[in-house]
């Protein structure tokens, strides 16, 4: 739904109506986060002098799935001796979760694929926070009933009614349905494909994948290019697959890279939509892992402390940090090491001497907007039930999710997590839209998209809070996935070594656990120390 429609519903009185109406109590809410009035400290040039400065082995800079990875395998290592430091009250960055009086809901990642057992450290983390009840015969994880996501999981409203499964397949001509089996195909030839060294095409972390030349090919073009050189022209099988660039990486088939296309379709074994992973998940969605992660670090991990510089020198690297997002109180870490595993558009502001690189302005972000809605009760609706993802065929959103479809609560109250990610070409109108958009306003475009699927949603709605996410997602961009720009990022600076979704050109969280583990892993050789790597199999 574009702001103009917003605006006009706005206009025609329905802010009112949202927000205190005759004859039902007003929903309540707020935008709820993120800090970006303290993170923007940075962007307006703040560096203050620490007035004391601590000595530590290591710091970690955010406490994302990344710098949080990074502790799980120094912890591991047996190398305790480190501080992470976090912007945001809560730890978890993209991957956070909130709670209410009906249940705990993500705040951005929700869900994981189940892992191929030779990802050995997000088996570990699963088996860790229970998510294995045990071993088959070949020792692979048997999956926790409770983590594998509850059928039905996914239903499509499309034609005034809601449909089991994404593909609009109702209605769909004899020639969608011929172009959407070559498309699977396709993908198939994809999950098959091996390279001279018996390495799969596409694979997650995406690093255990090939790098051959046919394969990199395809990222000099988008997935809208590549599916026209097939004749893949059917619009219901066109918006299957830009459905899944949008919910993965927040991008339209133009904007996507054909390299990041097919590897949502073919990196996990499995091809469109017939196949389909199976997806582990908690009510909060990946808040679940990230708080176990934060748990393991303690008092180790410092909330509501924003990194204003780095200095990288001979023997140590100097971190400056604002304690309690606090203006005033900075302090000062001198650390043997860095894990920097912030997001790569922090690089040139934070660390000194970094700033004119070039490849540095490479990165391109996609911005979200989540809004979590506490209902009374459930939403009617014409057709297929309720499911655990909850899709609109037109609309601009990726529809919401349902935080108590997991604990198999089909009544009564609950927290439905909507998302919107902004497709615009310029991220960064984007991103001022975002910011400038109030939360009635926000109110008023997620229930009016709800509102075509849901009659009378709005009686239904209690409270909606709402998370702006400036910087969501790097985008995966045609050029950008095997470019040089990307593989230069990747590179330490003198004693900071860099960890972040972002070093991937995706946002996927077995990317950011790679990074996170990956830089520790390098910092744990530096100090001279026998790594048994998790990244190699
Ligand atoms: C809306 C949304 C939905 C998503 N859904 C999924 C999903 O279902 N599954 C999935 O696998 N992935 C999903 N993702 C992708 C998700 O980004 C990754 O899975 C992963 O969580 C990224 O972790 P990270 O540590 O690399 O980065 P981030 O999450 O960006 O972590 C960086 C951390 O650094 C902190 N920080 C920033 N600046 C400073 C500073 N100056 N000082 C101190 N700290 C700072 C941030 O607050 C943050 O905590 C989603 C992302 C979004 C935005």
């Amino acid at each position: 739904m574009t702001r103009r429609a917003a605006l006009h519903t706005l206009g025609g009185g329905a802010l009112g109506a949202c927000v205190k109406a005759k004859g039902r109590p007003p929903i309540t809410g707020s935008i709820v986060g993120g800090s970006h009035a303290r993170g923007h400290l940075v962007r307006d040039g703040v560096r203050p002098r620490a007035a004391r400065v601590e000595e530590v082995e290591v710091a970690v800079l955010g406490a994302g799935v990344a710098g949080l990875s990074a502790a799980w395998a120094f912890e591991r290592a047996g190398l305790r001796d480190f501080v992470i430091l976090e912007l945001e009250d809560v730890a978890g960055g993209t991957a956070r979760s909130g709670s209410g009086p009906v249940t705990p809901y993500p705040w951005g990642a929700h869900y994981v694929p189940v892992p191929s057992p030779d990802n050995r450290p997000l088996v570990a983390l699963l088996d860790e926070v229970g998510a294995i009840a045990g071993r088959d015969e070949k020792g692979d994880p048997v999956w926790a009933e409770e983590v594998l996501c509850r059928e039905p999981q996914e239903r499509l409203f499309f034609g005034g009614q809601w449909h089991e499964g994404l593909f609009p397949r109702d209605g769909a001509s004899g020639e969608d349905l011929r172009q959407l089996e070559a498309f699977e195909a396709d993908m198939r030839r994809w999950v098959d494909w091996r390279d001279a060294r018996g390495r799969p095409a596409f694979a997650v972390p995406r690093a255990v994948g090939s790098d051959a030349a046919d394969v990199r090919a395809l990222d000099g073009q988008s997935m809208a290019a590549y599916m026209d050189e097939r004749g893949f022209s059917s619009p219901r099988l066109r918006w299957f697959v830009e459905y899944g660039c949008r919910d993965d990486f927040g991008s339209t088939l133009v904007q996507t890279s054909a390299w990041a296309g097919i590897h949502y379709f073919a990196a996990r074994g499995s091809a469109g939509a017939a196949g389909g992973a199976e997806f582990l998940t908690w009510p909060e969605g990946n808040g679940r892992l990230v708080s176990h992660l934060a748990g393991l670090a303690g008092k180790r991990l410092r909330t509501g402390a924003l990194v204003t510089s780095v200095e990288t020198g001979k023997d140590a690297a100097n971190v400056v940090y604002l304690e309690n997002g606090s203006r005033d109180l900075a302090v000062g870490l001198r650390a043997r090491h860095v894990v920097f595993a912030l997001p790569r558009f922090l690089v040139g502001p934070l660390v000194a001497g970094a700033a004119g690189a070039a490849h540095l302005h490479e990165t391109v972000y996609g911005s979200w907007m989540v809004a979590n809605l506490t209902l009374r009760d459930r939403p009617q609706g014409r057709g297929f039930a309720i499911a655990w993802d909850n899709v609109l065929y037109e609309s601009a959103s990726l529809g919401y999710v349902v935080a108590t479809h997991q604990r198999g609560l089909d009544h009564g109250a609950t927290v439905l997590t909507y998302y919107l990610p902004m497709l615009d070409d310029d991220p960064r109108a984007a991103r001022q839209r975002l910011l400038r958009t109030t939360w009635e306003q926000w109110v008023e475009e997620v229930l009016a998209d709800l509102e075509r699927a849901h009659p009378g949603l709005r009686d239904l709605v209690e409270n909606v809070d709402v998370y702006l996410w400036g910087h969501a997602m790097v985008r995966p961009r045609p050029g950008y996935l095997w470019s040089e720009a990307l593989v230069r990022s990747r590179q330490p600076l003198g004693r900071v070594h860099f960890a972040h979704t972002d070093l991937s050109g995706m946002a996927l969280f077995e990317e950011a656990q790679y990074w996170g583990i990956h830089a520790a892993e390098a910092i744990l050789r530096e100090r001279g120390q026998a790594v048994r790597s998790w990244l190699s199999a």
